[in-house]
C-alpha cells in the first residue's frame, strides 16, 4: 500500500467567483456528476463531442470537442480547477495535458490500467498476493501463433478485445481453437485476451472511493444480474453474498485503490464462482451502473463522492441507509414488444410504487439496448425492495 500523500489545499464550493469542476464525457455518469457537484454549490463544465447529451443539458457550460482537441483541453484546463472523467476510454495522453492546469483525479495512469485488460489484470494479479484474490486465467492474443499455441485448459473461454470493451461488446464465446481463430479475426486481429470461461454463481461489485489525504470508504457488496451482456439489476446488499465473501471482496477492492494511488470513485466487479470462490474481472475508474442505488440508498452517493475526491475534501459516509434494488430501463421499454411501434412506459404507476425513485437521462431518442434511466425501490426490507420492482417489472412488461 502507498503511504498517504499530504493534500494540497481543497477547492471549496464558492458563490463570486464561482468554483468550476470539469468532467470529460457528457453521458448520463457525467449528468449524475453535475447534479451532484451543482447541488453542492459547484458550476460544471463538460468537455463532449455530441451537442445533444444528457450531461450537457444539466451543465453549466458545455465544451464540445472532441476529447483530443487542444484547444478544448485548455479552456477547460483554465475554466476548472479540478477534472475528472465519466468516460472510461477518455485518451489518457488528454487527462494528462489536463493536469498541467487543473488537478485531476482519477490521474491518467489509474485511467491507464483500467483501459486495458491485460494491464489490469497484471494489476490485479499483484494485488493478489496481498488479497488472494486473483484475475480468471487468461493468455493474450496478437496472432494466429499465439492461438495455436493456447492450452486447451482455456477452453472454452471468452475472447475479448484488449481495449474498448463495454456492456459485452468486442467479446465473443469460444470453444475451440477454430473458434478463436474466427472470433480474432472477426474483431480485425486487434489486441485480445482470451479468459477461461468460469462456472459463475452469480456476480458482485464493490464501489470503493479514496480522497485526496488517502483515506478510503467502501460501501456494500451490489449483486449484479446481466442480461444479454447489459446489467439489468443491483440489489444491495446482495441476497447471495455470504459475510465472508463480502469482506474478501472489499479487502480486495480496498488494497487495489491503494495499491493504485487512486483518487476518486473506482467501482471493482467480482464473479463468484459455484464453489464458493472469488475472482475479480475488472474495475471501472469511475461511478458505475450498479453504484446508482448509492443517490437513493445511502448516505453519499457516488457522485458525491467524486465531487468531494476531486475537489480535495473529505469523503461522505458510505452507509446504506435502505435496502435498495436497481432496475436499468432501457430504449426497449419505448416500444411495444417485439414491434417497432413506439409507447412510452406508463411511470405513472412505477412512480406510484412504494419507494421508488425514478431517474431518467434526458435522452429522447430510444434505442434497443440504449440506456435511457434507471429506477431504484428502496424499502427497510430487502423482500419489500425486490416485491415493488418486481411490480415495476410487470408494468413496463419486461420479464421480472
Ligand atoms: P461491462 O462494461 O458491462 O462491465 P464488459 O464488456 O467490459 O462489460 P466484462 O465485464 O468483462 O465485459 O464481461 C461481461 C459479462 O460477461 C460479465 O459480466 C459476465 O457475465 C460474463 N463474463 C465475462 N468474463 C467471463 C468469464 N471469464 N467467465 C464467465 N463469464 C464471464
Ligand atoms: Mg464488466
Amino acid at each position: 500500500m502507498t503511504s498517504k500523500t499530504v493534500p494540497a489545499a481543497s477547492f471549496k464550493p464558492q458563490a463570486s467567483p464561482s468554483t468550476w469542476l470539469g468532467v470529460m464525457g457528457g453521458g448520463q455518469l457525467g449528468r449524475m456528476f453535475v447534479h451532484a457537484a451543482q447541488a453542492m454549490g459547484y458550476k460544471v463544465a463538460v468537455l463532449e463531442p455530441a451537442k445533444d447529451c444528457p450531461a450537457g443539458h444539466a451543465a453549466d457550460d458545455l465544451i464540445c470537442a472532441s476529447y483530443t482537441d487542444a484547444a478544448a483541453l485548455s479552456r477547460m484546463g483554465a475554466e476548472c480547477k479540478a477534472v475528472t472523467t465519466e468516460f472510461e476510454n477518455v485518451p489518457a495522453e488528454s487527462l494528462s495535458a489536463l493536469a498541467r492546469h487543473a488537478f485531476v483525479a482519477p490521474s491518467a495512469t489509474a485511467v491507464s490500467v483500467a483501459q486495458d485488460r491485460l494491464a489490469e489484470k497484471q494489476f490485479f494479479t499483484e494485488c493478489a498476493r496481498q488479497s488472494g484474490v486473483m484475475p480468471a486465467p487468461h493468455q493474450r492474443i496478437t496472432s494466429l501463433a499465439d492461438i495455436d499455441a493456447l492450452p486447451d485448459s482455456l477452453l472454452p473461454g471468452i475472447l475479448k478485445t484488449n481495449r474498448l470493451g463495454y456492456d459485452g461488446k468486442g467479446q465473443a464465446r469460444v470453444s475451440t481453437k477454430a473458434n478463436v481463430r474466427a472470433a480474432f479475426e472477426e474483431m480485425k486481429n486487434v489486441e485480445c485476451v482470451l479468459e477461461k470461461m468460469l462456472p459463475l454463481a452469480y456476480e458482485i461489485s464493490v464501489l470503493v472511493a479514496r480522497g485526496a489525504d488517502g483515506e478510503a470508504v467502501v460501501y456494500p457488496i451490489a449483486e449484479n444480474v446481466h442480461r444479454d451482456g447489459i446489467l439489468f439489476t443491483t440489489t444491495v446488499p446482495g441476497p447471495n453474498v455470504s459475510p465472508e465473501c463480502a469482506s474478501r471482496a472489499q479487502a480486495a477492492a480496498l488494497e487495489i485503490i491503494h495499491r493504485l494511488d487512486y483518487v476518486g470513485v473506482l467501482c471493482v466487479e467480482f464473479f463468484v464462482l459455484k464453489d464458493g470462490s472469488l475472482v475479480v474481472n475488472e474495475m471501472a475508474p469511475r461511478p458505475h451502473n450498479s453504484g446508482h442505488y448509492t443517490i437513493d440508498a445511502c448516505i453519499t452517493s457516488q457522485f458525491g463522492q467524486q465531487v468531494r475526491a476531486m475537489a480535495r475534501l473529505p469523503l461522505g459516509d458510505a452507509r446504506q441507509h435502505s435496502s435498495a434494488v436497481m432496475l436499468n430501463l432501457l430504449g426497449d421499454l419505448w416500444f411495444e414488444q417485439g414491434s417497432k411501434t413506439p409507447r412510452e412506459p406508463a411511470w405513472d404507476k412505477v412512480v406510484a410504487l412504494p419507494g421508488a425513485n425514478l431517474h431518467l437521462y434526458g435522452k429522447d431518442d430510444p434505442r434497443l439496448g440504449r440506456k435511457m434511466g434507471h429506477v431504484t425501490f428502496v424499502a427497510n426490507t430487502l423482500d419489500d425492495a425486490i416485491r415493488h420492482c418486481e411490480s415495476a417489472c410487470r408494468i413496463l412488461g419486461v420479464e421480472p
